[in-house]
């Protein structure tokens, strides 16, 4: 029976919450004794004081790490053993999938239905991780006579990794699950706004059989415990997820330290190119909806500007028009909620301005308002503006908001023009009854996926990634894997 809106009301209420920190298989404050206040973006109230690390329980975490390294029960496991734990890990998360979605939903204002949908996928990433881990073969390299030469996959060592609040539980999963199946120890940095589902899931992963120190999380802010790690001697990797903007300064910080080789997952200002031909005009308009409305807009592929063909504008957005009229901001605890209220405060004043701007630059057709009671409820209309081109900043900038941005353009050429028009690359999706130039534009469109008739498809058989300014390497898949190993060539004379 599925809950209610009042048995997940009951159940917050009733929510016993820890915040320290996750260091050496057990629970500590900060070294200082810092915490900071989560926020329920509904309700204004705290959820939790959580720990606030800084450089010192870095440097504590990363010696744990370091010290599970070596000792080797992880990184030299059996290939079944790593497997087992993995998979015991994954029924942890289903065991507990309500209480991890509910602390992703009071933190960051995640509506229930999809938070309890991301804590499945988090179950299945280990899933998928432990049992590739063991059957992905190393090489034998072609040498002559009296020589093997071979090449093997081995741990990175200590990985760190950064995240952000938008899929709390779902991006510390993305990076913890590969970086493990391949035998590294991890440090992991959660977003402040929403730290206590990867603190839980550090909990249900010691629980699950995976030697102490192996994981460690410290919460805290990004420029004390974020940059500690990021320029930490002895980390050997870093994954981050988030702002181009704080990506880059992670590529500064290998190169100030230690040059580790840091993967980045960052933003994106996604195109949707919707051709006269489309097929489905319905479905491309539900696509449309999905791709900039889910978890209020606050998503890195989002696809946050809308290119029209000049043959279906009109028809398109009349349809649009009626999709949003049903789009009613609400509580994310109540599993009818479609559009829950906005992370925090600063992300809702961002995206205020964003309205403003849009208003001076575009043409408002629909929402455009921040709808806010005092303290808490920071939601916003879903708003849609047209007449966009290129100059103007709804445009180029990505919002991380349920704003959407309407263009048009006449022909093929153009609408490739437009899409690519950017600094960014991560996704892009296009509908078209035209097998040719699906494939045309498959071809043409700078992005890291591209969906045809279709929004937005992520999968961990397949990678996801960003090219331009979206990032560097892949998450999901084997490349998401492969890129927390290192390469060892051998060449043995016999
Ligand atoms: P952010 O870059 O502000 O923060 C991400 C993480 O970096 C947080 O843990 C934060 O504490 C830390 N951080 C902040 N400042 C830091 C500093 N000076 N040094 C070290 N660490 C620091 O991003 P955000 O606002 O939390 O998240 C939104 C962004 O994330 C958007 O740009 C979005 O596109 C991106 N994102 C990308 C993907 C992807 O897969 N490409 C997925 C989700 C989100």
């Amino acid at each position: 029976m599925p809950l209610t809106h009042h048995d997940w009301k009951r159940r917050a209420a009733a929510l016993e919450v820890d915040g320290r920190a996750w260091i050496d298989g057990r629970r500590r404050p900060a070294a200082g004794g810092a915490t900071l206040d989560s926020i329920n973006p509904m309700t204004g109230e705290a959820v939790a004081a959580v720990a606030a690390c800084d450089a010192a329980d870095v440097d504590r975490a990363v010696a744990a790490a370091r010290t599970a390294l070596v000792a080797g029960d992880w990184a030299r496991a059996e290939p079944g053993e790593r497997r087992r734990v993995m998979l015991a890990i994954a029924a942890e998360i289903r065991i507990h999938r309500e209480e991890l979605a509910l602390l992703d939903s009071l933190e960051a204002g995640k509506c229930i239905t999809e938070a309890l949908e991301d804590a499945e996928e988090a179950a299945v990433l280990f899933d998928w991780y432990g049992e590739l881990q063991d059957k992905a073969y190393d090489r034998v390299a072609p040498a002559p006579a009296g020589v093997q030469a071979t090449v093997t996959h081995e741990p990175l060592g200590v990985v760190g990794a950064v995240v952000p609040w938008n899929y709390p539980l779902h991006n510390a999963t993305v990076k913890l699950a590969p970086a493990l199946a391949a035998g590294n120890s991890l440090v992991l940095k959660p977003a402040e706004e929403s730290s206590l589902s990867a603190l839980r899931l550090a909990e249900l992963c010691d629980k699950a059989g995976l030697p102490t120190g192996v994981l460690n999380v410290v919460p805290g802010h990004g420029h004390l415990a974020g940059e500690a790690l990021g320029r930490h001697e002895d980390v050997d990797a870093l994954g981050f997820t988030g702002s181009t903007e704080i990506g880059k300064r992670f590529q500064v910080y290998a190169g100030e330290s230690n040059m580790k080789p840091v993967w980045l997952e960052c933003g994106g200002k996604s195109p949707l190119v919707i051709f006269d031909d489309c097929p489905d005009l319905e479905a491309a308009v539900d696509a449309a909806v999905a791709g900039i409305f889910t978890n209020a807009g606050q998503v890195c592929s989002a696809h946050s500007r809308l290119l029209l063909q000049d043959g279906i504008h009109d028809a398109f957005l009349a349809a649009l028009d009626k999709r949003l009229e049903a789009l009613v901001p609400g509580d994310p605890l109540d599993p009818d909620t479609r559009l829950g209220p906005l992370v925090s405060r600063a992300q809702f004043d961002k995206v205020r301005d964003y309205l403003a701007i849009g208003k001076r630059e575009a043409t408002l057709r629909h929402g455009g308002e921040p709808l806010t009671a005092a303290g808490g409820e920071l939601f916003v209309a879903p708003t849609v503006f047209t007449g966009v081109t290129p100059e103007h900043r709804l445009f180029r900038e990505e919002i991380f908001g349920p704003v959407l941005a309407v263009s048009r353009f006449a022909d093929e050429a153009e609408g490739v023009a437009l899409a690519n028009d950017s600094r960014y690359g991560l996704a892009a999706s296009l509908w078209t009854a035209d097998l040719g130039r699906a494939h045309r534009l498959c071809d043409a469109l700078q992005a890291g996926t591209v969906t045809v008739n279709g929004v937005d498809a992520v999968s961990p058989q397949t990678p996801f990634g960003g090219m331009k300014q979206s990032g560097i390497g892949r998450d999901y898949e084997l490349a998401g894997m492969h890129k927390y190993m290192a390469l060892k060539t051998r060449w043995i004379h016999y």
